[in-house]
């Protein structure tokens, strides 16, 4: 798996088309992902539900932004306890949503591009 591939929208067979219709993983506009590489044609739809999975990776992204975002404010001096901390986490984590929705499943695809044609 590249993940510098996947941080740039790039199908993990051939590396040259785009999985998202936006190049910008960092947009606030909803994710639209294609069908097929428009370059090599392969299917990014592997099978109903497939993405389903990527909810795992979505969730462990947003534990580690959390997890930054909590040692930040405690390196600024905040209290560990402080219920400021959850609130500024939990907005960063609100504000990275379509990053996290379009990295999960970049990721997800990521790691079983090679398993399912294997
Ligand atoms: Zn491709």
């Amino acid at each position: 798996m590249s993940l510098i591939h996947a941080l740039q929208n790039k199908c993990p067979k051939c590396h040259k088309g785009q999985v998202f219709n936006t190049k910008n993983l960092l947009s606030f506009r909803p994710a639209a992902m294609q069908e097929n590489c428009p370059h090599c044609h392969y299917n990014f739809s592997k099978e109903p539900g497939f993405y389903w999975g990527a909810m795992y990776v979505s969730y462990g992204l947003a534990t580690l932004e959390m997890a930054v975002v909590y040692a930040i404010c405690m390196t600024l001096g905040a209290n560990a306890v402080d219920v400021k901390n959850l609130v500024v986490s939990i907005l960063v984590v609100l504000i990275l949503f379509q990053f996290n929705f379009r990295m999960a499943r970049l990721i997800w695809l990521y790691l079983f591009t090679n398993v399912i044609e294997s």
